[in-house]
């Protein structure tokens, strides 16, 4: 059973085994990180339609423009599978409440899943559950050019 994180308050979360899986899988490889310039590691674990997960982290780099965040990481490795079909995706922080994506990465989880389910995690156990709708509302997709 995992926590619930809004407000500050906490609550308990029933997380179904698949989504347990996923959140595991984030947590692990966020350790992978490489981020020896902010020191905030970040993983994250992206589920297809046919049951596979993608991994990723986030890779810094000197040239701080060249680093790449976990989802999108994840969500690269997945396209380069062929895979393009996304049902949810666990998002592996070390903050509390545990922290939402970046707005380039919203921007890129939306052009395949624009109502992707996100959890967002970080080893106290807390959980966050929200859509990527919710992230971003009156996205620009292929429909708005
Ligand atoms: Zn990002």
């Amino acid at each position: 059973m995992a926590k619930a994180s809004k407000g500050g308050r906490t609550a308990a979360v029933r997380l179904r085994k698949i989504e347990q899986a996923l959140v595991d899988a984030a947590l692990s490889v966020r350790k992978k990180a490489y981020a020896p310039y902010s020191r905030f590691k970040v993983g994250a674990a992206l589920l297809t339609d046919d049951g596979e997960i993608f991994l990723g982290c986030n890779v810094e780099n000197a040239s701080y423009g060249a680093t790449i965040c976990a989802e999108r990481h994840a969500v690269g490795n997945a396209v380069a599978a062929g895979k393009r079909e996304f049902v949810q995706l666990a998002i592996a922080t070390s903050t509390s409440p545990p922290s939402p994506p970046c707005g380039i990465c919203r921007q890129v989880l939306g052009e395949f899943a624009p109502k992707l389910k996100i959890l967002l995690v970080n080893p106290k156990g807390e959980v966050v559950r929200i859509r990527l709708d919710k992230l971003l509302p009156m996205a620009f997709s292929s429909q708005s050019l």
